[in-house]
């Protein structure tokens, strides 16, 4: 597992998982989803965007505080590819100075918009000391609007359970109605099975194999 690629699966023999909620923070469907994980007495990642974190600071404060964490989504949520290198540059660091005026630390990881990457994204956000993380269920397309039904975003979400899988979901942006109703089945149905939702720092952990800061 390297910084320089994108972490879709973290191999481990623990029975845990990843879910990461990109976007917000969100006034109506970050709260749900803290009442989810509460529920379940599970911790999870949001990949937050700066400028949302300047309108929404105390919906970020409050995921901080419940022992959640936060991830750099960027700060504008560009298409990073499209961008000099000073751009993007710019936009990693923005974001991971609003998430250290929440937690009081740099962010842990970094969730591409739209996972768009290249070498040299790749190499930047290592430059910042991240992980990179992708996911394994980006089939359940829970970011499509409108979105594609609660049991489709199940179905494709549940085809992808192993340890170590990093679940993406969308906290924020447009109607995430169907995105909050398929992870509140699915914490409960993966807490029942004796899987433990933890945060992607968390599961990173829990690695068997080597951990490399090179590709
Ligand atoms: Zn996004």
């Amino acid at each position: 597992m390297a910084k320089g690629s994108l972490v879709h699966r973290v191999p481990t023999g623990e029975k845990a998982v990843a879910f990461t909620f990109d976007d917000g923070p969100h006034p109506v469907y970050t709260e749900q989803v803290l009442e989810i994980f509460r529920k379940v007495n599970g911790k999870a990642t949001f990949c937050m965007i700066g400028q949302e974190i300047d309108r929404f600071g105390d919906i970020a404060a409050k995921v901080h505080a419940a022992g959640h964490e936060i991830a750099n989504h960027t700060y504008s949520h560009p298409d990073l590819t499209r961008l000099t290198l000073e751009e993007a540059r710019a936009e990693i660091l923005l974001g991971d100075e609003r998430i250290r005026q929440v937690t009081g630390k740099p962010a842990f990881s970094f969730r591409p918009p739209y996972f768009a990457v290249n070498e040299v994204i790749l190499s930047l956000a290592e430059e910042f000391g991240y992980y990179s993380i992708g996911c394994v269920n980006g089939e359940a397309k829970d970011w499509e609007q409108p979105q594609p039904g609660v049991d489709f975003i199940l179905e494709h979400t549940r085809r992808s359970v192993a340890n170590g899988s990093i679940f993406l979901f969308h906290d924020g942006y447009g109607d995430r109605a169907q995105t909050i109703e398929a992870v509140r089945v699915l914490t409960e149905e993966l807490t029942a099975d004796g899987y433990r939702l933890v945060t992607v720092s968390e599961l990173m952990t829990m690695t068997n194999e080597q951990v490399s800061h090179n590709t």
